[in-house]
């Protein structure tokens, strides 16, 4: 193959490569927002699981509350039971105690469900606080995996920069120029493999004649649907085309 179409094939390789390598660089900082939103969701489950539990704790300060003003009522009626003259006044404020006693029963009931269900809310805070701890480990951890990935795609396209310049110096400047406008107007693929009578990247059939001249190799040949620098690699997986 002529060395002039293996460089633009070598430049190709590069180009692609530091698309894809800036693609991914490009796409760091969405992965980094996954990565920091499931970190700030374990967070929130953390004080949604603290806000629970102080609810209840309120809840249950409330009850203890209306509990403490029932059992001074309680109290009452049974130092007014000593006092009372007649049997019906006797009845009556026995009538009072027994609504009182079933009302601190309920009261109790209720702040006994209360602890219970504190008891449940300490256990889940203790859960969500657990699961943040690690969640801020392996955030860190792959926070760490991606800075280092950056670093390396960084030095990729350092080196491929390097290489390229190395390879555009030995490619006139008539063909540097076709492979540079086609690159940018073709989304960066300049060159595009004649496989099976088809330029492999519009698919488009090659006129015989076309395909003739690309499978010599020898001179840059555009396609003539997407323009594209065409070669030829032999099926035999041997550089060479047939002269
Ligand atoms: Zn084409």
């Amino acid at each position: 193959m002529d060395s002039e179409l293996e460089r633009l094939i070598r430049l190709q390789k590069l180009d692609t490569a530091a698309d894809e390598a800036r693609r991914v660089i490009a796409a760091m900082p969405d992965r980094l927002g996954v990565i920091q939103a499931q970190l700030e969701r374990t967070r929130q489950d953390l004080a949604d699981a603290k806000s629970r539990l102080a609810a209840s704790q309120e809840a249950r300060r409330a009850l203890e509350k209306e509990l403490s003003v029932i059992q001074a009522r309680l109290t009452r009626f049974k130092d007014q039971l000593m006092e009372v003259k007649t049997n019906r006044e006797y009845q009556a404020m026995q009538k009072e105690i027994e609504t009182a006693q079933h009302e601190v029963q309920g009261f109790e009931e209720k702040i006994l469900e209360r602890m219970l269900e504190a008891d449940d809310l300490t256990a889940a805070v203790k859960t969500a606080d657990t699961r943040l701890a690690e969640a801020e480990r392996s955030t860190a951890a792959e926070q760490k995996a991606l800075e280092h990935e950056r670093v390396v795609l960084e030095a990729r396209l350092d080196d491929t920069a390097r290489a390229r310049q190395e390879i555009v110096a030995q490619v006139p400047g008539d063909t540097l120029a076709i492979f540079e406008k086609v690159s940018r107007t073709r989304k960066g693929i300049a060159v595009a493999e004649a496989r099976d009578g088809l330029c492999v990247v519009c698919h488009v059939r090659l006129r015989p004649q076309v395909l003739a001249e690309v499978r010599r190799n020898d001179r840059v040949i555009q396609c003539e649907s997407c323009q594209r620098i065409l070669y030829y690699v032999a099926p035999s997986g041997g550089a060479e085309a047939p002269a």
